[in-house]
């Protein structure tokens, strides 16, 4: 008898024709994600079963493929021969010994001497007869076991359905640039677009040498949790020290915020544009902040020009997203307490609802074309 994981898909069931172009790239997923270990990912019958791979090794496995954006769940079954004692032997291994149940049986295998109904009948019979705790309830049992009869002579007998991640296959909606910060929100909201398929990567701004290494450390650190999920991912560093020095030297403090920020997205634009790259992704939630409510997301949004501007947590409450940030094993680099930019220049008071003439007409004072090309000269690249 061996361990095999059994994977089933999320949202991919419901294509209809382009259905091999998810496959393939769950398929490539999935292959990435198991690189480390020895063992064989084969399809059967509209799902995926990992093999052959070493039993210690099972739980790594397991939090690999948690992982993985287009599964469902997973099932840790054993693989018996399909003789009804190799079967209830499994079973034996794999049941609870109190509590109510019922068998599901699945026969992949239509010459097989029994029906499913039959197969479901004499297992419980069995169970039954061993435990003595045991009781059917075909309605609402408290667990089920499933067996499922397979044509090459082999069962494989289950019981617990491990949630997985949902969502559908990196590779398969494109690609986004993700602004990314230290804080505990973009990094959810790059999250939050892998698990729709896109393939997401980082820019980071910083204004070293006002921000320390240990900040960088910690950004990197960010993208490294985020390529986990995002089947890998590039950080691009540029700084923005040149820019905050010359709005802090010629603008209104208060502005300080709205005017960096349109900076940040026509950098992040541009950046955009030349990685490939479809769109630019935030973690903005309104309201949450000064710069993000409706009038402060007008203002930076109004200077991005060809790419949408994606925003996956825009309804999202602080609790919601840290809970997100908790689950993605984000949250405790998230919080480490080093600034990501400069806020040695930040005003006592930012302006909340900032006006379009005003943010123009102090924008007017900066060579905005200078500062940006400026900007890029300082454009890092560092591979996840
Ligand atoms: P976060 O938790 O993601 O830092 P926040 O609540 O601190 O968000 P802001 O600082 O207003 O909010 O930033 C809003 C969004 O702007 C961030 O979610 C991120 O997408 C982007 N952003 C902010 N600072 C940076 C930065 N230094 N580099 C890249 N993107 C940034
Ligand atoms: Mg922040």
């Amino acid at each position: 008898m061996k361990k095999v994981i059994i994977l089933r898909y999320s949202e991919i069931w419901l294509k209809g024709k382009n259905r091999g172009f998810f496959e393939r790239a769950l398929e490539t997923n999935l292959a990435r994600a198991l690189k480390p270990f020895s063992c064989e990912l084969v399809k059967q019958s509209g799902r995926y079963a990992v093999r052959d791979f070493d039993e210690e090794q099972i739980e790594e496995i397991i939090d690999k493929l948690k992982k993985v954006f287009g599964i469902h769940s997973l099932s840790v079954a054993l693989e018996t021969d399909s003789d009804m004692d190799s079967i209830e032997e499994a079973a034996v291994l794999l049941c609870r010994q109190t509590g109510t149940f019922k068998v599901e049986a699945h026969r992949g295998d239509k010459k097989y001497p029994l029906t499913s109904p039959e197969i479901s009948r004499m297992l419980g019979g069995r169970l039954l007869a061993r435990f003595h705790e045991l009781k059917v309830d075909v309605h609402e049992p408290s667990f089920s076991v499933r067996v499922d009869i397979r044509e090459n002579g082999k069962a494989l007998v289950f019981c617990e359905f491990i949630p997985a991640a949902n969502g559908m296959p990196v590779g398969t909606a494109g690609k986004g640039l993700l602004l990314l910060s230290g804080g505990i929100d973009s990094p959810v909201a790059g999250y939050m677009m892998a698990k729709r398929g896109m393939k997401v990567d980082c820019l980071h701004f910083h204004s070293y040498p006002y921000t320390n290494m240990q900040a960088k450390e910690k950004v990197v650190e960010l993208a490294n949790i985020l390529a986990e999920y995002s089947c890998g991912t590039h950080l691009y560093t540029v700084s923005v020290t040149h820019i905050q020095e010359a709005i802090h030297e010629h603008c209104k403090p208060e502005l300080m915020i709205t005017l960096l920020r349109r900076f940040m997205y026509r950098i992040a634009e541009r950046h955009a544009l030349r990685i490939g790259g479809q769109c630019l992704i935030t973690g903005e939630s309104l309201g949450q902040v000064a710069s993000q409510t409706i009038e402060g997301m007008t203002s930076s949004n109004s200077v991005v020009e060809k790419l949408p501007v994606l925003r996956p947590l825009v309804g999202f409450d602080k609790n919601e997203i840290i809970d997100r940030s908790i689950k993605m094993g984000a949250y405790e680099t998230s919080i480490l307490p080093f600034e990501d930019c400069c806020t040695v220049f930040l005003p006592d008071f930012p302006a909340i609802r900032p006006k379009l003439e005003q943010i123009l007409e102090e924008e007017s004072k900066l060579d905005v074309e200078g500062l940006i090309a400026e900007a890029f000269t300082t454009v890092e690249k560092i591979k996840i």
